[in-house]
């Protein structure tokens, strides 16, 4: 069994992360919602507590270390010593190679990867001396290769050696690395991205539905679900993974 069902979800304000705060909130863990500032993470917060469940608002950017390290002693003194971290947050900033600024490029990073880096790195201290935890890594399709993505691309397709090399270094100490790749998921980042080419969403939702195999696009419970699976014990030998959330196969 495990010691303590305290989980960490990062950019759990709204979207995915939101989804995947509930959803492990329903399963009974007690929820550290991570997000830029405390006050965008109350209405996740108060979602959870109407319906029954523990969570905790707690600002911080996962790119930095200092606000990386109080987020997650705050959640531990509070909720307990977290064995799930969900490493969700994430921006876009997209534009072809000749237009991308460096500055576009490393926020990007920053925020994915080194962000899960650094949110992964403290958590573990607390999932080593319980002897056991599940992390998550939000992976994208993107990860395969994406036009007007250089940033994004290379942050997911990131995610996915980081996540293995996760699994093989923190295996021995109970601790299972899984990532989700999502498709196209009706969100707010996917919104803007409709924006951004000047396509009305609904229309660009139905563009991206025909293309793919079960004929619609995603919604954020559909990866919460898969979450869930990953960070529940039974999955305890499933590791390394990537799995696509996307409504077929990858290449
Ligand atoms: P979203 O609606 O834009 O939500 C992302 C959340 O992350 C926002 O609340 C955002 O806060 C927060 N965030 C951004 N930078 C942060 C930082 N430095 N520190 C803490 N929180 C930060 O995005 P989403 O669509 O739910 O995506 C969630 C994850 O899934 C991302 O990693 C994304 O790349 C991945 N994904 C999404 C899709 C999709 O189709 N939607 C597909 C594949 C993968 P602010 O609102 O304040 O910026």
């Amino acid at each position: 069994m495990a010691q303590s069902r305290v989980a960490i979800v990062t950019g759990a304000a709204r979207g995915i992360g939101a989804a995947v705060a509930k959803r492990l909130a329903k399963d009974g863990f007690a929820v550290g919602v991570v997000d830029l500032t405390e006050d965008n993470c109350k209405e996740t917060v108060a979602a959870i507590t109407e319906a029954g469940g523990t969570a905790l608002a707690v600002g911080a950017d996962v790119s930095n270390a200092e606000q990386v390290a109080a987020a997650v002693n705050k959640v531990a003194d509070r909720l307990g010593a977290p064995t799930v971290l969900v490493n969700n947050a994430g921006i876009l900033r997209d534009n072809l190679l000749f237009k991308m600024s460096e500055d576009d490029w490393d926020l990007v990073m920053n925020v994915h990867l080194r962000g899960a880096f650094l949110m992964s790195r403290e958590v573990q201290k607390h999932q080593t001396q319980e002897n056991y935890g599940r992390i998550v890594n939000l992976s994208s399709t993107s990860a395969l290769g994406n036009r007007g993505q250089a940033n994004y691309s290379a942050a997911k397709a990131g995610m996915q050696g980081f996540t293995k090399t996760l699994a093989i270094e923190l295996g021995k100490f109970g601790i299972t690395a899984n990532a989700i790749a999502p498709g196209f998921i009706e969100t707010d980042m996917t919104a803007a991205t409709a924006a951004r080419v000047g396509v009305d969403f609904d229309q660009f939702k139905e563009g991206a539905a025909a293309a793919i195999p079960v004929r619609r696009v995603g919604q954020p419970e559909d990866v919460a679900a898969v979450a869930s699976f990953l960070v529940s014990e039974e999955a305890g030998f499933v590791s390394g993974q990537v799995i696509y959330v996307a409504g077929g196969p990858q290449d």
